[in-house]
Order: C-alpha cells, then sequence, then structure tokens
C-alpha cells in the first residue's frame, strides 16, 4: 500500500515522464477533472435523469483505458474496469443533483435557472473525484506491477434508491471492498454510521362526491391522510430512542367542494438500525390500517426505497486515516479562501455547529476557514444520512 502511493521505482520529471505518485498522477490532471466538475455542476441533472453527467464519467473513464459495462437494473448505471485479478477494488461515483436548488457558483443564494436542480451538495465533486482516484489507482497499480482490478461504479439517484438495484442484481459480489466519499466540511474517514430509512407512500381511495350536495355519500381519502397523520404525530412520542419521521401529503385532492376520492402521504423514516426499522414500519402500518377503517377508506402502502444503517469498517478506516495523513493536502489559493471566508459569514455559526457535532467534528474547526488537515473522529456518532 505504501508502495502504491509512491509509485516503486519512478522517477518524477514532470512533463515527461510518469508521475512518481498517486499525488502527483492527480495533481497533474487537476485541470481536467476540475473542468469536468464544473461542466456537471453547470449542467445538473436529478436522480434517474443523469444521462450528460453519466457520459461524461463514462467517456473519461473509456478514454483512460477502462472497459465498459452498462448495467439494465438502472439508467445510466455502469461499470469502468480496469486492471486483472484480485483484490477487486471497487470505487463508487455519484452525480445526481437535487430539485430547486439551482446555484451559481458564488457565496449569495442566486439561482442559475430559478425552480431548476443544482448540485446541492456537491455530487458533481462526489463522480469526478472518485474518478480521478480510480484512475490513478489503476496507473499505480500497473506501475507497482501488482495485481489488482479497479472498478469505478456509476451509481446514478445517490438521493433515492442509491446502488441498491445493483447490489440486489449481484453487480457487487465478486468485488473485495467497496469505497466511496462525500464532499463535505472537514476531511476525515466517515467512522460514524448512519440511520437506516425507508420511504413510503400510502394511497387511499375513497369515494368521491359533491362536499355540498351529499357529503354523506362521500369517503374521505384525504382523511383517512390527515388521520394517519394525526396517528404518526402521536406514535412519534413512543418510538425507539433515533427515530425519526418525516411526511408530507404528497396528494390532499383537487378542490374543498369534492370529497377526495384518492389522497396520499409519502413518508420517510429514520431509524438507528434495520430492525429498528423494521419495529417502527410495523406499527406505522397499523395506524394506516386505522386510519382506513375510521374513514371507511381503503389504503395501499408501495415502498420506494430503503437502506441499512451504514457499518463503519474500521480495518479500512484506520488505514484510510493513516494514507489521508500523510498525503499533502491541496492547498487553497488566497481568492478560495477568500470565497471561503464569504461562504462560510451566510452560515450562522449554530447552524455550522449542528452540522459538525453529530459526526463529532471538535467544534475548534469552527475557527478555521477551511479544514487544513485530516482529522480522524466520529467514532460511535451516528447521523441522519442519506434520503
Ligand atoms: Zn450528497
Amino acid at each position: 500500500m505504501d508502495g502504491l502511493y509512491s509509485f516503486a521505482g519512478a522517477k518524477r520529471n514532470r512533463g515527461t515522464a510518469m508521475p512518481s505518485s498517486i499525488h502527483d498522477y492527480i495533481e497533474d490532471r487537476a485541470g481536467e477533472f476540475d473542468a469536468l466538475a464544473l461542466d456537471i455542476w453547470e449542467n445538473p441533472e436529478k436522480s434517474y435523469e443523469e444521462k450528460r453527467s453519466s457520459a461524461i464519467h463514462r467517456e473519461r473513464l473509456e478514454a483512460s483505458g477502462f472497459t465498459i459495462a452498462e448495467f439494465p437494473e438502472m439508467a445510466y448505471s455502469f461499470m469502468a474496469e480496469k486492471g486483472n485479478g484480485r483484490p477487486v477494488i471497487a470505487i463508487m461515483g455519484e452525480y445526481d443533483a437535487l430539485p430547486g436548488m439551482s446555484q451559481t457558483c458564488s457565496a449569495t443564494q442566486e439561482a442559475r435557472v430559478p425552480g431548476a436542480a443544482g448540485h446541492a451538495c456537491g455530487h458533481n465533486l462526489l463522480g469526478m473525484g472518485a474518478l480521478a482516484a480510480a484512475e490513478a489507482l489503476a496507473v499505480a497499480l500497473a506501475m507497482a506491477r501488482l495485481p489488482g482490478t479497479v472498478r469505478y461504479y456509476g451509481c446514478p439517484a445517490e438521493e433515492g434508491l442509491g446502488r441498491i438495484p445493483l447490489v440486489k442484481a449481484g453487480r457487487f459480489d465478486d468485488a473485495d471492498a467497496a469505497l466511496t466519499w462525500h464532499p463535505a466540511d472537514v476531511n476525515t474517514p466517515h467512522r460514524y454510521t448512519t440511520s437506516a430509512n425507508i420511504a413510503m407512500v400510502f394511497r387511499f381511495t375513497g369515494r368521491a362526491s359533491h362536499a355540498g350536495m351529499a357529503p354523506h355519500a362521500g369517503r374521505s381519502a384525504l382523511d383517512g391522510v390527515q388521520i394517519l397523520n394525526i396517528g404518526l404525530e402521536f406514535l412519534r412520542e413512543h418510538v425507539e430512542r433515533g427515530t425519526l419521521i418525516h411526511y408530507i401529503i404528497s396528494d390532499g385532492g383537487a378542490r374543498p367542494n369534492i370529497v377526495p376520492e384518492h389522497a396520499a402521504t409519502t413518508l420517510y423514516l429514520r431509524a438507528p438500525t434495520a430492525d429498528a426499522l423494521r419495529r417502527v414500519t410495523a406499527r406505522v402500518l397499523k395506524v394506516a390500517r386505522g386510519a382506513a377503517i375510521m374513514t371507511e377508506t381503503r389504503v395501499a402502502r408501495e415502498i420506494t426505497h430503503g437502506k441499512c444503517d451504514f457499518i463503519p469498517n474500521d480495518a479500512i478506516h484506520d488505514r484510510m486515516a493513516a494514507v489521508m495523513g500523510g498525503m499533502p493536502l491541496p492547498k487553497p489559493t488566497p481568492a478560495e479562501l477568500d470565497f471561503a471566508r464569504a461562504l462560510a459569514a451566510t452560515v450562522p455559526r449554530r447552524d455550522r455547529e449542528a452540522t459538525l457535532a453529530p459526526i463529532g467534528a471538535p467544534l475548534a474547526l469552527l475557527r478555521c476557514v477551511v479544514h487544513g488537515e485530516v482529522g480522524d473522529f466520529g467514532a460511535g456518532c451516528r447521523i441522519g444520512g442519506s434520503l
């Protein structure tokens, strides 16, 4: 591994010879990776729509000597592979944007296209950073004459299902390790766990009638939705610690004078573990059934997505902390520091605390404009997680 970080026996000669380390490989191409990441930032695509973003990653990897395979399980998912034999190291990249988060490259809130999608949590960097790592690792293995296969998995829809359909289809079965990362305001291995979560839609069906002429003839699907939601509010007090319940009324009927025939609640549930999530989900189903009985409506549940809790791998994280600690971090330019200061000034201190404290980061970091070193924290902490 150490021999990999500094390419064994390679002599550095900028401009002509091969790079002497993974760091040099990436530094030499930083402008190319930056340009592609910026292109994806300026052309954001939401989950399941990442046609262009996926193609940018695929084409770059193909040009770098990776063999591409596209997967039928998810649109715009693919695998790019280089090298031979074991171990098989998977590096996962994601490139979806969030709805309504369009933003210019500036320190003030300013939509590029009002109402359009935007890369709010930096998946334009996530996908491209993972790609840079895959490229550099493949070169490092070849130069060190070590066996091993590097794979980049293009994983659409991190904000939704993520890579679950690919996992279920066995696409990761022969991988020895799967690594990923996420842009953040700290540099640390991801030692903290995340909650398990499930997203469900409860669709109520009642009987439409004119709300003024014949209200007694109607059975309101919206009543079912509202009683479900009120039931969830009472349930909220009596769930296991760390359980979170979030919902919206995703269909509330068309007009007040029509008793709604259809209505729906979209619900996200989070719990510390998958088992705890199963327990609270069973209770939510009882609340939904109760709401249907009370309102003489029918209810159907659809599970749209869900994930188990993230379980840290200490062996990998110990190694990652050591390698990260030994790697020179990028030095921000004065202009970049000014930009970071301007950004930080827009976020109240309590909000910055609210993102640092749950991951176990020392609050002394609030004094830093950027986190200029590698911290190793977060063991035993749990955060809400994605979705
Ligand atoms: Zn994200």
